[in-house]
């Protein structure tokens, strides 16, 4: 278990399974576009890593570049997208794969078509390591997904929790029986005492 600011998390997918879904991934996305050379857009900060190993595996020719955004706070998705750097090149007629670390609310992703809506690119694809497919509210289809994960907070592999945890390899999910513990803390005198897992 490790603690980041105010919150305990525990260990929950291996740098080994992310590995083998980075894998699975990358010969998905370079079977489907064939011999074309696309361009990878990773969202940032929360993709880094995912971009990193992703680049790695894609056994073509591609292009990688950025953009970020910003949507989180604590442990909550935000409506209110900002735009903090925007597309700095010309995608004209290209085929576009966007890298997501995760989609949780589908926000940060109505915001990525927004920006994509006037760039007249040849396609728009969406790849993501991680997907909570219970908190998905939106209905842009999701071209590329690595893992399905319940809707928990997590941590790690380039996610964070206000800025602590992204430089994790692997990944770690909130622990929920925080609130156990205050319950316990508040009882009688003594009570709890050396009975925390
Ligand atoms: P959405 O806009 O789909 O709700 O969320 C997308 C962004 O919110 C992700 O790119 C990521 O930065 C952040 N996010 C969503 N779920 C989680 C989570 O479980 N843990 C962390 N650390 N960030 C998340
Ligand atoms: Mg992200
Ligand atoms: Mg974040």
């Amino acid at each position: 278990m490790i603690k980041l600011h105010d919150k305990y998390f525990k260990p929950f997918i291996s740098a080994k399974q992310i590995d083998e879904a980075m894998q699975r991934l990358a010969l998905e996305v370079a079977n489907d576009i064939g011999d074309e050379i696309p361009v990878f857009v990773g969202i940032l900060n929360g993709s880094f890593m995912v971009v990193s190993d992703f680049a790695k595996k894609y056994p073509k020719p591609c292009e990688v570049t950025f953009i970020k955004l910003a949507s989180y706070e604590g442990v909550k998705s935000t409506e209110d997208i900002q735009r903090l750097i925007g597309l700095t090149q010309d995608l004209t007629g290209r085929t576009v794969v966007i890298l997501e670390d995760i989609i949780d609310t589908g926000n940060t992703l109505a915001e990525v078509h927004r920006i994509f809506k006037n760039e007249n690119v040849k396609a728009l694809k969406i790849a993501t390591l991680f997907y909570k497919p219970e908190a998905y509210k939106k209905d842009f289809k999701l071209h590329y997904i690595g893992i399905e994960i319940p809707n928990k907070f997590i941590v790690g592999y380039g996610l964070d929790y206000d800025g602590l945890g992204r430089n994790l390899p692997e990944v770690y999910q909130i622990k929920e029986t925080q609130h156990m513990t205050n319950l316990v803390l508040f009882g009688p005198p003594g009570a709890g005492k050396g009975t925390q897992a």
